[in-house]
């Protein structure tokens, strides 16, 4: 079976649920240059990806070939996936490849994607059709040989016949383009816009008219890949303009935190226009050893608090109560307190009342606020392995009588490290984000030589709090921006704010 997927634009968002779905099962998937590598990222593990696009210096696969290799894999029982830049059948070449197909006697379907010719201007601010503005919208090549004897492009036809003519593949072309139109009778007044590289965070788009469009991009130096659109719609760009003028627009921001937790900060970045780059640098494991673990969730009952300083610490507790054969009931009994909004919510999303959270994150503010006297009361602190010792000691020295349990504990990821040193040195990362120590440590672990890191001056380091910015300087760099809230949505306001100074 071949499924012949559009994956969309650019934005990893913008492909369909469907695609995705072929994504994750595929036993192969055979893509080409246009396709964002998040979408590969959710394969199968032991899926196997077969690049067919232009390397660079290196020739690409010729269609035949690409053909041969669908029907080969297919016939060999594997299910395979042909994921396609925008829509497959929009000058995708997937037309040809169903044709093979058909011919081959194999089995196939189409899964229709998101065209650029549509999406690119869309993220640009400029609707294709619009009322009152276009009634009728083209889709041109504009790859044709300029040196071809006649053009298959019925030029005196859609000069003049179509309000929005959207051309891909023309870049090079545009002189020739914008000469055919205007001397079959549009008006060099017309406006025109070139977007490049539309829906991702490099998104950059240049307008104009068909008089000056030539010389505007050359300016800008637009290079493929790029949409062009010619129509009065262009115009609208002025007043529908919202992705390219977000805060954090173009900006490529490196996540660490675990896989599992990275999701919540990446979207709050894309919500303001940055490109998250999740490079996960901490994992969450078990405990060294369950015993005392065991022990106290049987000693639930003797406490007065049960404190959680992270939502890991509530998932953990609650999967090795599930290991025992037990729930939330032995939670039974003490009053509950989480150290931030996040722990407080996993706690609330298991149906536990929250006595307490602190307006502050850190453990010096969770002693100054406790609501009630410490003196005589038994706290069980339920927390990370190598976590800081000042909440329980601050609560000890008022007169509580602290135990603490280590329910989890961090290990270092291995991540895409020499990427991700690439993208570093090569001034792509913009800002560096921090969530916790230990993922300053192992970021350090990762990424430096012999215990430093030497990243290029424009690179900034953002962090979630006081804690997390000390460690940065502990480890000899500098931590530009610190949020006044520390919580997720705290960092990426203060990386807001930062930006915009
Ligand atoms: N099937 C694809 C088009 C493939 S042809 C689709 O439906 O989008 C390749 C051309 O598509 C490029 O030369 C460029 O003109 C356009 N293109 C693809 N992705 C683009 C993007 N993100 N931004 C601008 N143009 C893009």
């Amino acid at each position: 079976m071949v499924y012949l997927v559009g994956a969309g634009p650019g934005d990893p968002g913008l492909i369909t649920v469907k695609g995705m779905d072929c994504v994750r099962k595929a036993d192969v998937i055979v893509y080409d240059r246009l396709v964002h590598p998040a979408l590969i990222a959710e394969k199968r593990p032991d899926a196997e990806v077969i690049y067919v696009g232009k390397a660079a210096g290196a020739h690409s696969m010729s269609q035949d070939e690409i053909n041969r290799l669908l029907i080969e894999k297919a016939r060999q029982g594997m299910l395979v996936v042909r994921l396609k830049g925008g829509d497959p059948f929009v000058f995708g070449r997937g037309g040809e490849e169903a044709e093979a197909l058909a011919e081959a006697g194999v089995e196939f379907e189409i899964v229709p994607g998101i065209t650029s010719a549509i999406a690119a201007p869309a993220y640009a601010g400029i609707p294709v059709t619009h009322r009152g503005l276009c009634s009728a919208l083209g889709i041109v090549t504009g790859h044709e040989d300029p040196t071809k004897a006649r053009s298959d492009i019925k030029w005196s036809s859609i000069a003049t016949g179509l309000d929005t003519i959207v051309f891909l593949m023309g870049v090079e072309n545009l002189p020739k383009i914008v000469a055919e139109l205007v001397k079959n009778g549009r008006d060099p007044s017309t406006p025109v816009a070139v977007v490049r590289w539309g829906t991702r965070s490099e998104q950059q788009t240049v307008t104009g008219t068909l008089a000056n469009i030539v010389d505007k991009a050359t300016e800008a130096g637009i290079s493929a890949p790029a949409v062009t659109v010619v129509g009065n719609v262009v115009n609208l760009r002025e007043k529908l303009r919202w992705f390219d003028n977000k805060p954090l627009f173009g900006k490529k921001v490196l996540v660490t935190r675990s896989r599992d937790q990275a999701g919540v900060l990446s979207e709050a970045l894309r919500e303001q226009g940055a490109e998250p780059i999740e490079f996960p640098v901490i994992r969450i494991c078990p405990p060294s050893s369950f015993d005392e673990v065991d022990a106290a969730l049987d000693r639930v009952a003797e406490y007065d608090w049960l404190l959680f300083t992270s939502a890991n610490g509530v998932g953990s507790v609650i999967d090795r109560l599930a290991e025992l054969g037990r729930d939330v009931r032995s939670l039974a009994g003490p009053k509950i307190g989480a150290i931030g909004p996040a722990t407080a919510d996993s706690l609330a999303r298991l149906g536990l009342k929250v006595d307490y959270v602190p307006s502050k994150f850190v453990a010096e503010a969770v002693v100054d606020e406790f609501p009630e006297n410490p003196v005589g009361k038994r706290i069980l602190i339920l927390r990370a392995e190598e976590a800081r010792e000042i909440l329980p000691e601050r609560l000890a020295e008022l007169g509580a009588s602290v135990d603490v349990v280590a329910v989890y504990r961090t290990d270092i990821e291995s991540s895409d490290t020499v990427r991700v040193k690439e993208m570093l040195s090569s001034g792509e990362i913009d800002i560096i984000t921090f969530t916790s120590s230990s993922t300053v440590a192992n970021f350090v672990k990762l990424i430096g030589e012999s215990g430093a890191v030497c990243l290029p001056d424009k690179v900034k380091i953002a962090c979630i709090g006081p804690i997390t910015a000390r460690a940065v300087e502990e480890c000899g760099l500098r931590p530009d921006i610190v949020a006044e809230e520390y919580t997720i949505r705290g960092l990426v306001a203060a990386i807001r704010v930062a930006l915009s100074a």
